[in-house]
């Protein structure tokens, strides 16, 4: 039945999560039992509701990422609202107190609760937990916005709004979905739990230590676990997500030791924000190029030096062993990537690249979630202003950034990097039955370094860690959701990955042991994060 012809995005969203319900209850869905036509024509009937109150949603600049008392009410406000709502649909509703935040600057700022909610306990049901945010990304008129970023504003089909896909407008498909039930009389055919955040654009604070609390208890029935907060790879085609890349976070500094002076440096990164301090022996001026240019190593020639010697101009990675721990490809995962639907040129042209680093569709898509990557995210204490400053920077800390595939772990490269310390002549390390051995990012730094005869010293290290995520794609709910899916659009999803790290379906996986799920409801082009954010209607 293709559905698409008579209904937008953000009705397919309510249906595909609906759908997903049925399927998942193991409901009979013949045709004839007119249940589907029931359940679509609400919908297509309820849909300015639905965008009223994603309106609504959408007005509270519920913004996690600023460390403002002002922005933590209106997370406060927003949480309530749900919690309300929820409440509304006859669930029974809690929100866990979570404490405050410290913030490096020592203010200390309140965590908003996380809503563990639950619809229905039928033990002859399974039982569908559904994770996701009211928080979102900061965002202002003068960034760029053609609609201001709180009135959600619907142009060309276009619902524009800071969080109308990442992640309001997902976590309200679901509860419409549970609406469009209840407004029917029909019996949920799942028991269904929510599990909403206010904090996850600022890394998820308090949601590990919560999950870990509520495993035996909240977690205790649930059978799946669904997370909606990512996109597609394409405009047009929905997708399930069954795989995410890690990262490790690395830090490595190049310093003149000077009479052992204690200088502070804060280490900031986008991914770290509870803040990082790290104290480095070092002199704290400005060396003057006319006064010692040509007599001493300089530290910032020696950390270009490093950063140089760690990927080539093809993207491949020059560290010793890092590929060794990427799985063989197999057959089944070769046709997954066959039947992808991606068009590189129109790709290239929709990131306004020139050229990518790869000629296929497979190659790149491999590229971006089998294989791993490294970035350098930048230099501390380097010049960075326009003008022609003539001293020598200070101790120069550059970011290294390495996204880990699958079958890697970022305690891979700790442990190395623990056992490096012991074998810096270079020697294989055999930690921990990684064989034949693993060479890990210090080593061949120390090895780069060592072959420079530089008087500086070097330091080295990981700031951030976090796991690669995995799932069977024939595991029950994936085959649940393909159903759900074709039933809703008339087409089959693309299996994708996502070459960006979501930590929380690792969190779930890890700690509940449930099978956990990723079915993006959002476009590639729905700008998360970014301006003119929005949802097709
Ligand atoms: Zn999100």
């Amino acid at each position: 039945m293709e559905r698409t012809a008579v209904v937008g995005q953000s009705q397919a969203s309510s249906l595909s999560a609906l759908l997903l319900c049925l399927e998942q209850g193991m409901v009979s869905l013949s045709p004839h039992s007119g249940l589907l036509e029931k359940l679509f024509q609400y919908i297509d009937l309820h849909q300015d509701e639905f965008v009223q109150i994603l309106k609504e949603w959408v007005a509270i600049e519920s913004d996690s990422v600023q460390p403002v008392p002002r922005l933590r009410q209106e997370l406060f406000r927003m949480m309530a609202l749900a919690a309300d709502k929820l409440r509304n649909l006859g669930a029974r509703v809690d929100s866990a107190e979570l404490g405050s935040q410290q913030m490096p600057d020592g203010q200390s700022l309140p965590i908003p609760p996380i809503i563990l909610a639950e619809l229905g306990n039928d033990p002859k049901k399974p039982t569908v937990c559904f994770y996701g945010h009211l928080d979102v990304q900061p965002a202002q008129k003068d960034d760029g916005w053609l609609t201001h970023p709180y009135t959600l504003t619907e142009v060309d089909g276009k619902l524009y709004g800071r969080g109308a896909t990442d992640n309001k407008g997902p976590v309200l498909a679901w509860i419409n979905a549970m609406s469009t039930f209840r407004a029917l009389q029909q019996d949920l055919p799942v028991n269904i739990k929510f599990v909403l955040e206010g904090m996850e654009e600022a890394g998820s604070v308090a949601l590990e230590e919560l999950v870990r609390r509520e495993k035996d208890h909240f977690f205790s029935g649930v059978d799946y676990i669904v997370i909606s907060d990512n996109l597609w790879l394409s405009q047009r085609k929905p997708a399930l997500t069954h795989g995410t890349r890690g990262n490790c976070y690395f830090t490595v500094e190049v310093f003149i030791n000077w009479k052992h002076r204690l200088a502070t440096y804060t280490l900031s990164n986008r991914s770290f924000r509870s803040g990082f301090r790290q104290k480095v022996k070092c002199r704290d001026q400005d060396f003057h190029s006319g006064t010692f240019g040509g007599i001493l190593n300089e530290p910032m020639t020696d950390l270009i030096a490093l950063l140089g010697s760690l990927v080539d101009s093809s993207g491949h990675i020059l560290i010793p062993g890092i590929y060794d721990q990427v799985a063989p490809i197999t057959e089944e995962e070769k046709t997954m990537y066959k039947n992808i639907d991606l068009d590189l040129e129109e790709y290239q042209k929709s990131n306004q690249v020139e050229k990518f680093l790869f000629d296929t569709k497979e190659e790149l898509l491999m590229h971006l979630w089998r294989y791993p990557s490294l970035s350098i995210h930048g230099i501390e204490g380097a010049f960075d202003e326009p003008g022609t400053k003539n001293s020598h920077s200070r101790p120069s800390p550059g970011k290294i950034f390495n996204r880990l595939v699958p079958s890697m772990t970022p305690s891979m490269v700790e442990k190395q990097q623990t056992s490096l310390s012991c074998h810096y002549g270079g020697g294989p390390v055999k930690a921990h039955g990684w064989s034949p051995c693993f060479p890990l990012v210090a080593q061949h730094l120390e090895a780069v370094f060592s072959k420079r005869n530089s008087f500086n010293k070097m330091a080295v290290s990981m700031v951030l860690g976090l796991h690669p995520w995995t799932a069977s794609v024939n595991d029950t709910q994936y085959l649940a959701a393909h159903r759900a899916i074709k039933t809703v659009f008339g087409v089959d999803p693309d299996m994708i990955q996502d070459g960006s790290t979501i930590p929380v379906a690792k969190i779930f996986q890890a700690i509940t042991q449930k099978s956990v799920m990723m079915l993006p409801l959002g476009a590639v082009d729905d700008g998360e994060h970014s301006q003119n954010e929005k949802i097709n209607s």
